[in-house]
């Protein structure tokens, strides 16, 4: 997996069109998920968030994705889960404090940021804590609520 979050920081522009490419097909289903209720379809969705993401960029499905800002590189593989930026440890060679087999997460997202070819360096908007109730919860569902103009809501609670 570690191999996979590499090649997706290496491919990030093609991955991220391919992203937003998804984004927009899900977005134009919203009027039949909404019929069908987003409760309902959460684990369904989640299943499969789960397996392209977790193939891709080992996602820990937090359940409040920010990969699209941080270069495909999951945060919450992050020793230390966090989120907007890096410790003080990551080792001169770019491998991780804690675990030093592993490349850091964030030295991964800004060779991803680079990678993707932006002029704004989306790895600099601020990312909240992380809401340890959305865990295994659909990020995609919550994006579309969001982008909807949605009431952001925990499935459990959604109509
Ligand atoms: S070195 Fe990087 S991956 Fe490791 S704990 Fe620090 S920020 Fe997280």
């Amino acid at each position: 997996m570690r191999t996979m979050r590499r090649w997706s920081v290496r491919h990030a522009r093609g991955l991220k069109k391919l992203y937003s490419l998804l984004e927009q097909i899900i977005l134009k289903l919203n009027p039949v998920i909404k019929r069908v209720g987003y409760a309902r379809l959460d684990k369904p969705i989640l299943a499969v968030e789960k397996l392209a993401k977790g193939v891709l960029v080992d996602s820990q499905s937090c359940g409040q994705c920010v990969v699209g800002e941080t270069g495909l590189s999951c945060p919450m593989n992050c020793p230390k889960s966090l989120r907007n930026g890096p410790c003080g440890g990551v080792r001169a060679n770019g491998k991780c404090e804690v675990d030093a087999d592993m490349d850091c997460v964030w030295v991964l997202a800004w060779q991803g940021n680079k990678n993707m070819g932006v002029k704004e360096y989306p790895i600099q908007i601020v990312q909240r804590p992380v809401d340890n109730r959305l865990w295994n919860t659909s990020a995609w569902l919550r994006k579309l609520r969001e982008n909807t103009g949605e009431r952001d809501v925990f499935p459990k609670d959604a109509a």
